[in-house]
């Protein structure tokens, strides 16, 4: 027979693991943004992509769903809707191709699904996702992430579904330039890459990435996005998703690096991510910004370009959505 006090104390232990985690969502969509390209129409196309993904991971959230889920659900409202450089919105490489890389992770397993040059499939965070959930591999990419989409029943889209004319102007403007040798190698165009940092109701957190990549890049280019530790990382701790100048975020291993710091020196989430985007990357030449948040939900957005394109829920369930510097 139990002790009444071995029975109260189990009682407790019980109440508190059943005691749900309040659930938090914070996306991006792409930093490089600069004051003077933002129409009014793109700013309130912007904020209204960025709203729609926000509440519909939260749904997600609030209906008890993984974190995993609810970064799938605020990435592929993103990748859909054209506004930004992931999915329909992607931009052209060198070849006038479009080649999409996209990682998703699971923080409290630390099992990751990562894909990168894929040019047939329509949501590459879903891929990313299945190799996640149905591959023993970490990560696919070009002809094999293909064939592997068609083997777990994703029908392929004709590489037409991402073109857009923005898109096109800006790889012939970026073509012309480099034609006229007047591209500056220092400045590198930014143009997005959506992502999503999530925290369910059981505690665990989940971080996702997906992207075109960079205009004008060289055929088979890879950037940080899908490389797990690099664009995308979360463990039991801490989340992270990256956008920026991808090839900086590879070299210091930036979103591992932040959840490292909170990991190991005891930093708190803030300083970690602070430190990596305003010292480290500048520091190699880079530049961009991150999405972070802890176990507690709290959340952070460190970006050092004129703007980065950003929303979240905090855990009291306020929205806010930030392109600029916050007044
Ligand atoms: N980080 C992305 C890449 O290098 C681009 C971006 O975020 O703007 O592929």
């Amino acid at each position: 027979m139990k002790s009444p006090i071995l029975a109260l104390t189990l009682a407790l232990c019980a109440g508190a693991a059943a005691q749900a985690a309040t659930p938090a969502l914070v996306i991006h969509g792409g930093a490089g943004v600069i004051a003077k390209e933002i129409t009014p129409a793109r700013e309130k196309e912007v904020r209204a992509t960025l709203e729609r993904a926000l509440r519909e991971g939260y749904a997600v959230l609030k209906a008890g769903g993984s974190s995993l889920d609810a970064v799938d659900k605020a990435i592929t409202t993103m990748e859909d809707s054209g506004t930004f450089n992931a999915g329909r919105g992607a931009v052209f490489n060198h070849d006038g191709r479009n080649e999409l890389d996209a990682a998703v992770m699971d923080g409290a397993t630390l099992r990751a699904g990562s894909v990168a040059n894929v040019h047939t499939v329509k949501n590459p965070i879903l891929l990313a996702r299945a190799v996640l959930d149905q591959s023993p591999h970490v990560m696919l990419v070009g002809e094999g992430a293909e064939i592997f989409a068609r083997s777990v029943g994703m029908t392929p889209v004709p590489p037409s579904y991402f073109y857009t004319e923005t898109r096109w102007r800006e790889l012939q403007d970026a073509l012309k330039e480099e034609r006229e040798k007047a591209a500056d190698p220092k400045t590198v165009p930014h143009h997005g890459t959506v992502g999503a940092v999530a925290l369910d109701q059981a505690g665990h957190l989940a971080a996702g990435t997906s992207t075109g990549g960079i205009t004008n890049k060289r055929y088979g280019r890879v950037g940080d996005s899908p490389i797990i530790g690099a664009g995308t990382y979360a463990d039991a701790k801490c989340a992270v998703s990256a956008t920026g100048w991808g090839e900086f975020f590879i070299r210091a291993t930036a979103a591992h690096d932040i959840c490292a710091r909170v990991e190991y020196r005891g930093d708190s989430l803030k300083e970690a991510a602070r430190a990596v985007v305003m010292d480290v990357i500048p520091r190699l030449g880079g530049d961009g910004g991150v999405i972070a948040m802890d176990d507690q939900g709290h959340i952070t957005t460190p970006y050092d370009t004129e703007g980065m394109f950003r929303g979240w829920i905090d855990t009291d369930g306020t929205m806010h959505i930030a392109i600029f510097a916050e007044k």
